[in-house]
């Protein structure tokens, strides 16, 4: 779909509830925009972004480089937006969104007044109901632990997601502690990534072993986590961080600058190490 676009309203949505790969649907943009920046249709593209999110990334240092290349590509960007539903046979999304911005209001009175309303709030609402023609849209699902955690005494009863109830550092359910959980299905608040297990999983083994021989838990996990964001073809930024969403750089440069090095790390280098060693606990 994105190499058959040549023009038109392209609509990328991320919704509000935590996702595998926070970074994943605006990755996918970022490269759908340099295509068609080469090939020579962006000029003739209205791209929106309708975040659930309140920011585009969470760690400031990223977040800044982020927003150029959204500037960039001139990507109208909706905060707080939640999708409520898409027609795909009239080519229409609807989402919720506490505001609209007045910079977005006046540029889609300028171009595209015609497939946009905005049922402005009132008083008593929550939220504006927007309604936007697409022409293309890539769209990510809300998401929640599968049912089977979901409906179990596993899960955290305070999470609407269903998430299983860990400690954030230990990993050792808060109930059970014979239990011990990693990966998405937690309820531990990191971006849920590979890379946050490479780093969970040497703390489960240490911990279980501990618990088999009744000793108190020691290995603590960080929040570590990894976003490999292309920011186009050929350059990608290495997001690492932790918990406090403080960058945790392995590189000794500056990893919130998009790198054609960073790029190949992740198309050759990153692969073969999952292959090869993170799936055998050897890195
Ligand atoms: C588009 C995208 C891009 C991503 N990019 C990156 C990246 O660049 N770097 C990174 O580190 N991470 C990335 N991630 C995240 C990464 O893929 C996940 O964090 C990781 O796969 C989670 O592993 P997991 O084993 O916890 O869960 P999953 O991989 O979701 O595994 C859970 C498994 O449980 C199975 N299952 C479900 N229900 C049942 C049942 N009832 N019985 C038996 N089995 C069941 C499922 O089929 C699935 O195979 C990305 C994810 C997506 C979607």
């Amino acid at each position: 779909m994105i190499k058959n676009f040549k023009g038109g309203i392209a609509v990328f949505t991320n919704p509000s509830t935590p996702i595998k790969c926070g970074g994943a649907p605006h990755k996918i943009m970022y490269l759908a925009v340099d295509y068609w920046r080469k090939k020579g249709v962006l000029d003739k593209c209205d791209i929106h972004y309708i975040s659930g999110a309140t920011v585009i990334f969470g760690v400031p240092e990223y977040k800044a480089t982020l927003e150029e290349v959204l500037k960039k590509g001139n990507i109208k960007v909706h905060y707080s937006a939640n999708t409520i539903g898409i027609d795909a046979n009239n080519k229409t999304i609807e989402f919720e969104t506490k505001s609209t911005p007045s910079s977005i209001k006046q540029s889609l009175s300028e171009t595209t007044a015609a497939c946009y309303s905005i049922n402005e709030a009132s008083q008593t609402d929550l939220a504006n109901k927007v309604t936007l023609s697409f022409d293309l849209c890539h769209a990510v699902p809300p998401q929640s632990a599968p049912d089977f955690i979901k409906k179990s005494p596993l899960a955290d009863a305070s999470n609407p997601y269903g998430y299983v109830e860990v400690n954030k550092n230990t990993m050792q359910h808060s109930r059970f502690p014979n239990v011990f959980a990693l990966g998405d299905c937690t309820n531990a608040p990191c971006s849920k990534t590979g890379a946050a297990i490479r780093k969970q999983a040497p703390v489960v083994v240490t911990n279980l072993l501990e618990v088999m021989d009744k000793q108190p838990v020691t290995a603590q996990y960080d929040g570590y986590s990894a976003c490999p964001i292309p920011t186009q073809y050929g350059k990608l930024m290495l997001a690492e961080f932790d918990y406090n969403n403080k960058p945790k750089m392995t590189f000794p440069f500056n990893q919130a600058k998009p790198r054609w090095t960073m790029w190949i790390l992740k198309t050759k280098v990153l692969p073969w190490l999952y292959w090869n060693k993170i799936l055998k606990g050897t890195a």
